[in-house]
């Protein structure tokens, strides 16, 4: 059965354990950065960053409000990115976990479909075309370990399991925390192996945090063509 993640962001003390974590599992480089004024950083996902707390500070209800939010591959359950990649062996499934693996091949795909194929805008390419991105800690996993990211949170933000099991959690915590925040919600959860839980509208912590409608198909225009054009 597919493993997921439950991200119940709630919790999140925007620590960046998780963040670092990923670095030193992966022995990905850190990034150059500069004060862009926000505690953000880096600004966005790159080849070398497969996760990143993203961080904004909103008004809600005349309160100066922190939103945090720990983005990373969703490992979707019809992955738009693995179909753009037409099966190639350069984007693969792990049948055993549901990770959506990418491999040293992506660098022969056309990396701006895949990229524009994404629903939560995660893939980053590397200047020779390979493209990268949070791999479940697939190793990690066929090993009986959490992720990285997981087993260092140490608030309870981030959990990992059976599919079903991430999907209880998710609807018992959203039940506790709906008196207090009644927009809550539960991101995608049909469409995705990794289930957030929110306590405002998704926009305010990240473009992308939900799929917008406008990448919803989450198929790349070749992709949708030849899926037009195939015989019944
Ligand atoms: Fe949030 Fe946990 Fe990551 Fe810290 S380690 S930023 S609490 S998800
Ligand atoms: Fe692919 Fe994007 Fe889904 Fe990850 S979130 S599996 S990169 S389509
Ligand atoms: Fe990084 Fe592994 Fe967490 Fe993915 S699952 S964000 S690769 S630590």
């Amino acid at each position: 059965m597919a493993k997921a993640f439950f991200i119940d962001t709630t919790l999140c003390t925007a620590c960046r354990g998780c963040q670092v974590a990923c670095k030193q599992w992966h022995d990905l480089p850190a990034e150059i950065t500069t004060n862009r004024g926000t505690f953000q950083n880096p600004a966005d996902l790159t080849f070398s960053t497969y996760k990143l707390v993203r961080m904004t500070e909103e008004v809600i209800d005349k309160k100066l409000t922190w939103l945090f939010f720990p983005d990373q591959c969703r490992h979707c359950i019809e992955a738009p990115c693995l179909e753009t990649a037409e099966n190639s062996d350069a984007i693969y499934r792990d049948e055993d976990t549901g990770a959506i693996l990418y491999t040293i091949k992506t660098k022969e795909l056309d990396a701006e479909s895949i990229i524009s194929s994404c629903p939560y805008n995660i893939p980053r390419k590397a200047e020779d075309g390979t493209i990268s991105k949070c791999d479940m800690c697939n190793d990690r996993v066929h090993n009986g370990l959490k992720p990285a990211c997981v087993a260092t949170c140490p608030t309870g933000t981030m959990n990992f399991g059976e599919r079903e099991e991430m999907l209880a959690l998710g609807e018992k915590r959203l039940a506790e925390v709906k008196e207090k925040f009644p927009n809550a919600s539960l991101l995608d959860t049909d469409e995705v192996n990794v289930i957030y839980l929110v306590t405002h509208d998704s926009r305010l912590y990240h473009e992308y945090a939900m799929a917008p409608q406008s990448r919803k198909s989450g198929i790349s225009r070749k992709v949708a063509l030849r899926k037009m054009m195939k015989p019944f």
